[in-house]
């Protein structure tokens, strides 16, 4: 007889996953592969699509073996993975993504995986769960050509970053047709026609879909167990060696892009769905600097109104695009700063590493765009210490402008240094 406890246990699956509900939505090469493992890590019931036969064409890069050819894709892998693994409960769909947009039946799985490696199709699928609040998260995964990479997004509803993050195109802040997490180049000719038979295919190997799988499966898995709650992004980078042979083009991501494998935040700080675009406007000198109001109320309430308040300070982060500046976040003050009532000393490097965090999961796009601090002045005015500590930041960063906010009891001031003397920026009317 087998024990289920004993048998999982020594193979590494959790019982605790064995009440998980999982919807795979497309069962090609790397969907049949998160099947395989999802079933190895003890995943309870798993519910799998796709409208596809086996055909000879996939055997050398799917998890079925010939035996299954010509029969339906779904069917085989569940019949396949229920022998398998004795716990494992599967039933095979011959349906394709869009046909699965009814509510009720997406509202009873734990997680959908959705693994077809089409944008067009996804975005519909996802315009559908937004728009109808189904809190299902869905985790959307697929490769590039040449074994340059995969990615998987897990959107979990309600949270910060959507799979529009993925495919907001930075230069414009559009939603664009390709994801800004690819490392080849939009608008190339990547896809193959295979010996002139019709059959078109992105050329990459078994280990490309395996790998695109199992960073796939691991961020599945970190939801699963309530380790992952926030939406993420996980990508891994490969050799450029065959895409520079095909002459193909890559994205600036693949060069800048150094945390393999490290799920990272999701949220674009461009989409227009996860962040807030209400802003309100500094201006002057050729120069714009944007606050999102809900930003601006978190400086506000640093005001130092009470007698004793201390003061606070911390660094912005931001972006620019020509000369309008846009700030996203702040850091607050940490634990290693001191603060006293008219006295501030900032502890670099817990600033610095939030920063970094942003810059990183931003693909470069966010960085430090200067510092913020509060007066106990009802109108603040820039201290000579101000002013110093102002023309040290700006002469180390000479590649772009940097704001001073203070924070004063009644008003906010920003200034920034240009051509060595402090300037103000003033508020412009809302219109
Ligand atoms: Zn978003
Ligand atoms: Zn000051």
């Amino acid at each position: 007889m087998m024990n289920k406890e004993e048998l999982l246990f020594r193979g590494g699956a959790e019982d605790a996953l064995s009440g998980k509900k999982v919807l795979l939505i497309g069962c090609g090469s790397v969907g049949s592969e998160i099947a395989d493992k999802l079933g190895a890590a003890g995943v309870g019931s798993l519910s799998i699509v796709d409208p596809d036969e086996y055909s000879p064409s996939n055997i050398y890069r799917h998890l079925l073996d010939s035996r299954w050819l010509f029969e339906p894709k779904s069917l085989a892998v569940s019949y396949q993975l229920m022998s398998k693994y004795p716990w494992l409960e599967a039933n095979g769909i011959i349906y394709s993504l869009l046909n699965l947009r009814y509510q009720d039946i997406l509202r009873e799985f734990d997680l959908v995986i959705v693994a077809i490696g089409s944008p067009t199709q996804e975005r519909i699928f996802q315009d559908f769960v937004a728009q109808n609040s189904i809190n299902t998260p869905v985790i959307y995964t697929w490769l590039e050509g040449y074994g340059i990479g995969g990615h998987a997004v897990l959107d979990v509803p309600k949270s910060e970053g959507c799979l529009k993050c993925a495919y907001v195109d930075p230069e414009n802040g559009r939603r664009g047709l390709a994801s800004n997490l690819n490392f080849l180049e939009p608008d190339q000719e990547v896809v193959k026609n295979f010996a002139g038979c019709g059959e078109m295919f992105i050329p990459y190997g078994h280990l490309s879909s395996s790998q695109t799988a199992l960073i796939s499966t691991d961020l599945a898995l970190k939801y699963l167990r309530g380790k992952q709650t926030e939406s993420a992004k996980v990508s891994w980078k490969g050799d450029d060696d065959d895409v520079i042979d095909q002459g193909l083009k890559l994205s600036r991501r693949y060069s800048s892009f150094d945390k393999n494998l490290k799920v990272q935040s999701l949220c674009h700080p461009m989409c227009d769905v996860c962040s807030d675009q209400k802003f309100i406007t500094y201006a002057g000198h050729g120069l714009k600097l944007r606050i999102p109001v809900s930003v601006a109320e978190e400086l506000k309430s640093y005001r130092q109104e009470g007698s004793s308040d201390v003061e606070s300070a911390g660094l912005l982060i931001g972006y620019g695009k020509d000369s309008t500046y846009t700030l996203y976040r702040i850091t607050s003050p940490q634990k290693s700063d001191i603060q006293s009532r008219a006295y501030f000393k900032l502890d670099p490097a817990p600033h610095q590493k939030i920063v970094d965090e942003y810059f990183s999961s931003s693909d470069g796009l966010l960085g430090y765009i200067g510092t913020w601090h509060t007066h106990p002045q009802s109108i603040p005015s820039p201290s000579n210490l101000d002013l110093n500590d102002w023309l040290v930041h700006e002469s180390e960063n000479q590649d772009r402008q940097l704001f001073f906010i203070i924070i004063g009891t009644d008003e906010l001031k920003i200034f920034g240094i240009i051509d060595g003397e402090s300037v103000e920026f003033a508020l412009e009317d809302d219109c």
